[in-house]
Parts: structure tokens; C-alpha cells; sequence
């Protein structure tokens, strides 16, 4: 195929709002039989609102748990994180002082207060389980043991239903969805979209492994995602998507395509516009 018809194709996709990287990756685009999908930020609009606060006993109040939520997640650029650090500080949530603070990327973060360890993050991180949490939660933990959670509301993107439809029409045989949340969760979402295939809990390193461990005829496959947590996955793909209006930047750095315009019809779009350009190649 004549690189020239590439340099249209992707000319033309800069117009749509997508900022493709190199000519390849349209030859990639066109024969695209996988299409996964992060969900948080993705597949939902990200727009995190905090709907409870739910201390595990009554010597805590819910501003107390807030509080120390706040005082961790100030450090982190997680989406949760940002949700929290703005409900506490319209409460006028004072911080706390917290001593030797990491994030560990898909699980959480972890820190001293007062003398006590602290975790907040999934469920398992938190040493609690969440077979039973429908919507997307952050755990917390005090020396080891489950102190409460607080339990956040997104919505599914309103396109998304139409980009799964869509995808389902250019023939995209897989469509799958790839996820750090928990089961339930990810579940209502998929069975909202029409995607059959649902990992969750999942680890930024195995959303490497199921990508990998496809099979050849499953490919090209193309990842989706807006998170650091996203970076691994969408670096490995073969072609990787990140939506980078809210600026994401390390999962812009690790794709090969960026969406530029907050919009998740641009995939399904990219794929038609790759496949006319090829068209025109031959
Ligand atoms: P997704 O793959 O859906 O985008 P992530 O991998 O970013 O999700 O996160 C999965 C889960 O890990 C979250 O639902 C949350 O419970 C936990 N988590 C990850 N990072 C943080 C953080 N900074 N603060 C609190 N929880 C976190
Ligand atoms: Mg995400």
C-alpha cells in the first residue's frame, strides 16, 4: 500500500478529532477483529460523584472517614481521587498530616496517620472483599483491618451503546471489556452496552496478559483506555486508542491513536476511516 494514501488517511482522521501517530497503524485500524475497552473514564463518562459514605461501625463518622480518605488521595491523579479531594474540600474537610505516602498504579494508596497504617484503593488492597458492591468503590483500611468504603456513581457515556452497536456492524468479531473495578459492576455496564466479554479486577499487568494471549485470528486488536493504569495495555496493543481530551498523558504517550475530542464515537469512526483509506491505497 502506497505510504502517501496513509498520510491522507491520517490528515483526514486529525480532522475527526483523532491524532493518529504513524502510517501503519492505519493498515492495523482497517483489519481491526478486536476492539477491548477500559471501563471507568472510557466506556463511563469519568465523572465521578461520591453517592455514600459508609463507616464499617459507629465509632466513625462519615466525615471522619472523608477525612482520611482526603488526606491520601490528595496525592494521587486517579479519578476517584479527584472526586474526593472536591467533596471534602466543599465540606471544608480539614487534611491530615500523613507520613510515608505510595500509590501503587491499580490498587491504591498507602500511608501513615497518627501512628496508624492506613490503605485506601480495591477491596482485596483494604483487606475487605466486594462480591456485593454494585458501583465503582474505594476501600479503606486501618492496620490491616476494613474500616469502611465510600461508593461512587458514573454513568455510561451517552454514545457508548451506539459505539458498541456500531463496532458490532463494521464486523469487529471481539468486543471485550477490560477492567480494574469490580465484577458487579463491570457486569451492569456490559449488559447495558451488549458486551459479552467481561474481565474485571484486573491488574494493569493482566490486562497485558489477555491481550496477549489472544489468538491470531483475533487480531489486530485494538485497546481502549484513558488511565495510567491503561498505559501497559495500550502500549502492547496493536493498536492502542487513548482518549486524551482530559489530558491523560501517560496513556496518550503509550497509544498509537488519540482522541482528541471527548468522544467515543471517534473509534468506531477511525475504523471506517482507516478501512476507506486502504481502499484507496490499493
Ligand atoms: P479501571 O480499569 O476501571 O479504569 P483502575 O484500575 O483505575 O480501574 O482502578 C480499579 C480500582 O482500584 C478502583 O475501582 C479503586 O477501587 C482502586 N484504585 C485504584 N487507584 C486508586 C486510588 N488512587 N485511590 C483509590 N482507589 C484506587
Ligand atoms: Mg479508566
Amino acid at each position: 500500500a502506497a505510504p502517501i494514501a496513509f498520510v491522507g488517511g491520517m490528515s483526514r482522521s486529525s480532522r475527526h478529532g483523532l491524532l493518529v501517530k504513524n502510517g501503519t497503524t492505519i493498515e492495523k485500524l482497517s483489519l481491526a477483529k478486536t476492539v477491548a475497552f477500559d471501563k471507568t473514564g472510557t466506556l463511563t463518562t469519568g465523572i465521578l460523584q461520591v453517592k455514600c459514605i459508609r463507616p464499617e461501625s459507629d465509632a466513625l463518622s462519615e466525615d471522619e472517614l472523608l477525612q482520611l480518605a482526603y488526606s491520601l488521595e490528595i496525592a494521587s491523579n486517579h479519578i476517584l481521587a479527584k472526586s474526593l479531594v472536591k467533596l471534602a474540600e466543599s465540606k471544608g474537610i480539614s487534611r491530615l498530616a500523613v507520613s510515608d505516602l505510595t500509590e501503587e498504579t491499580g490498587l491504591g494508596l498507602s500511608g501513615v496517620i497518627n501512628g496508624n497504617a492506613y490503605r485506601i484503593g480495591r477491596a482485596k488492597f483494604a483487606n475487605t472483599k466486594d462480591e456485593k458492591i454494585s458501583g465503582t468503590a474505594v476501600n479503606i483500611s486501618e492496620n490491616d483491618v476494613f474500616i469502611g468504603r465510600i461508593l461512587f456513581e458514573d454513568k455510561v457515556r451517552p454514545e457508548s451503546k451506539d459505539v458498541i452497536e456500531n463496532l458490532k456492524g463494521l464486523a469487529v468479531s471481539h468486543i471485550m471489556m477490560l477492567t480494574g473495578d469490580n465484577l458487579k459492576t463491570a457486569e451492569t455496564v456490559a449488559d447495558e452496552l451488549g458486551i459479552t466479554e467481561v474481565h474485571a479486577q484486573l491488574m494493569p499487568s493482566e490486562k497485558i496478559e489477555i491481550l496477549k494471549a489472544l489468538p491470531e485470528a483475533n487480531r489486530p486488536m485494538v485497546m481502549v483506555g484513558d488511565g495510567i493504569n491503561d498505559a501497559p495495555a495500550l502500549a502492547l496493543s496493536d493498536v492502542g486508542i487513548a482518549l486524551g481530551a482530559s489530558g491523560a498523558t501517560v496513556a496518550s504517550e503509550s497509544a498509537d491513536v488519540v482522541v482528541l475530542r471527548n468522544d467515543l464515537s471517534l473509534i468506531p469512526e477511525s475504523i471506517q476511516i482507516s478501512r476507506e483509506t486502504m481502499k484507496v491505497a490499493k
